[in-house]
């Protein structure tokens, strides 16, 4: 085992060192593969790229293929949803679609997804399970407590099976593979993880999370929400989970047949003194507000694994709380379209985790972004650069070009560049691209958001009262328009607090465009929109009723859909303008 722990880890320092010449060779690997494609002849002809040098290659590749959005690509991906078979985007048929980030964009996209996507995913869980084990070792046969699931998959009318990067990884012989090669185990059988009900999923991760206590070295799941959202229904479940495992029976919660079978028989008989010790523990915790719930349910438990970084920062304060002096390790950087970075540094904390490029994944480019405030667009871009050429402490939106059949597509992130790693950068995650706030001629992005809602917090947090989620809103059907941001919160907070909150938000907004237009009036006072208990969760499982999976779902930081709207506007109990600009 340890050899082939090395093995990996040899593996990328070598292809970090010669990330350059790495990268050249995938783009050529990419294009020989997918030689003659319907896309590519359309821009390049029937080139053999076998034969070009690396920098004639690239250049034509980069000259004559335009960059592409989603739109470029979708009349061709809908011919293969629709059971055209003919090589429009690759060589090698194409049977499975992904659903991508319609959490974050507001619609769901389809993007190819073939064997090299569970292949690369196998890979990077293996490389970062490798350095991962030198700072924080586990034990060989443990288990890992693995808050995962699969949403349905389905068919299109061509005969192509559709659903969820995660869902079609779950299902892969890589994922049972990964399971053999990191030798730690995941505690629920794949009934569980597919159940395709995500609260019967939820009990039986946690009672088979307890019932395997003493096995568990580490608790993760794809996106830190998932952990956070378990243990807040752990706070309510548990005594009906310390029941099962007392009689050694399973809750009528369960309902699905193959599920009660395959968990009833994992339970076995009943454990009586588990049972008590746990709820002891949980008294115990009830009475510290859940503090250092996961040491104290699972002593062995050496870290929790997850993506922290991003839209999914506004979850850390409560998954530290659980975690109590657990270290907080972040997961890796991949999208749907491709895997693009693996934590090499697992000891650094999730606000400076970078994300080494994996050369050998896809073909990467960078477009330099420049902000600029006074301009009509969001940014400046300069021409896309390959890894070789970026700068640190510059700004970048990622380009990829994959083996499932994109080619130069956007993919919409925003990342900085903090060092490099032998001769491959280490990237920050900034955030999607896209703008989410804006009325007329401000402009904020959902960093521009989160650092703003942290400021509100920062007073919130004072008393003992704590965020559960935020959304936004730019409200256009009054003149003037007006941004309003929805919390909600755990705890009882006075309401001047919270007014004072709503105008230190308002205070904190940095983009020139609204700092002006507020003054001016052209957009009126944020307003701050307090939610019940339970809107957060409610707007989850409208996804989740939708197709979404769990183990995807990021909350959308801003969102002008209708339903979402309905929800939190029915859901709203307090509403607060701030004063922030008004004429003293
Ligand atoms: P999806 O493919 O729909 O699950 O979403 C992929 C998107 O999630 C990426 O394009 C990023 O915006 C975000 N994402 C993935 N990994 C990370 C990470 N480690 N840190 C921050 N954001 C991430």
């Amino acid at each position: 085992m340890s050899c082939r722990k090395s093995d990996i880890i040899e593996w990328f320092e070598a292809t970090a060192e010669a990330a350059a010449a790495v990268q050249t060779e995938t783009l050529r690997r990419i294009l020989d593969r997918n030689r003659g494609v319907e896309y590519l002849k359309k821009w390049l002809g029937d080139v053999n790229v076998q034969e070009m040098d690396d920098a004639a290659l690239e250049s034509l590749f980069t000259s004559s293929v335009p960059l592409a959005s989603h739109a470029d690509l979708e009349p061709y991906i809908q011919s293969i949803a629709d059971g055209d078979t003919t090589p429009l985007l690759t060589q090698e048929p194409i049977t499975t679609l992904s659903l991508s980030s319609g959490t974050t964009e507001g619609r769901q996209k389809y993007v190819p997804f073939t064997r090299h996507s569970s292949e690369t995913t196998l890979q990077i869980f293996k490389l970062a399970a490798a350095y991962r084990s030198r700072v924080y070792p586990t034990r060989e046969k443990g288990r890992v407590l693995e808050l995962i699931y699969s949403s349905r998959r389905s068919k299109t009318k061509g005969g192509i099976t559709v659903g969820t990067a995660t869902t079609h990884v779950y299902a892969s012989d890589e994922f049972k593979m990964k399971q053999q090669e990191t030798k730690t185990f995941t505690c629920s059988p794949q009934e569980v993880i597919s159940s395709g009900d995500y609260k019967q999923s939820t009990y039986c991760h946690l009672l088979l999370g307890i019932h395997f206590w003493e096995e568990i070295e580490y608790i993760t799941s794809t996106f830190a929400y998932s952990i956070v959202q378990a243990f807040r229904s752990f706070e309510e479940i548990w005594r009906e989970i310390c029941n099962d495992i007392r009689d050694g029976t399973l809750s009528s919660r369960i309902s699905i047949p193959e599920v009660r079978r395959v968990v009833l028989d994992t339970l076995g008989s009943p454990n009586r003194d588990l049972a008590s010790r746990v709820e002891a523990k949980c008294r115990e915790l009830e009475g510290m507000d859940w503090f250092g719930l996961i040491p104290k349910l699972w002593p062995n438990a050496k870290y929790v694994y997850s993506i922290m970084t991003g839209s999914m920062q506004p979850y850390l304060s409560k998954l530290s709380h659980y975690a109590a002096n657990l270290p907080l390790v972040s997961a890796d950087y991949g999208s749907t379209e491709s895997w693009i970075g693996v934590n090499l540094d697992p000891s650094s904390p999730p606000d400076k985790v970078t994300f080494a490029v994996i050369p050998t994944f896809s073909y990467f480019e960078f477009i330099p972004l420049h902000r600029q405030n006074h301009h009509t667009d969001d940014f400046v871009e300069d021409h896309p650069l390959p890894l070789s050429q970026l700068k640190i402490g510059q700004q970048y939106e990622i380009v990829l070009t994959t083996f499932t059949g994109l080619y130069r597509y956007r993919l919409g992130d925003v990342v900085e560049v903090a060092g490099f790693h032998r001769n491959t950068p280490k990237l920050n995650f900034i955030c999607r691209r896209k703008l989410i706030l804006t009325v007329n001629i401000d402009k904020n992005t959902e960093k521009d958001l989160q650092s703003v809602v942290e400021r509100g917090l920062k007073m919130l947090r004072k008393t003992r009262a704590d965020l559960v989620d935020f959304t936004s809103h730019a409200n256009i059907t009054k003149q003037p328009g007006h941004y309003i941001i929805y919390w909600e919160i755990e705890g009882e907070v006075e309401e001047g607090l919270l007014g004072e909150c709503c105008r230190e938000m308002d205070a904190s907004f940095v983009d020139q465009g609204y700092v002006v237009s507020r003054k001016s009036n052209s957009i009126g006072p944020l307003e701050l929109r307090i939610v019940e208990k339970g809107t957060f969760k409610k707007i989850m499982e409208s996804f989740i009723a939708n197709g979404a999976a769990l183990s995807q779902f990021k909350t959308p930081r801003c969102t002008s859909n209708p339903v979402l709207l309905r929800i939190l506007n029915l859901c709203t109990i307090k509403k607060f303008h701030s004063t922030a600009y008004d004429p003293s």
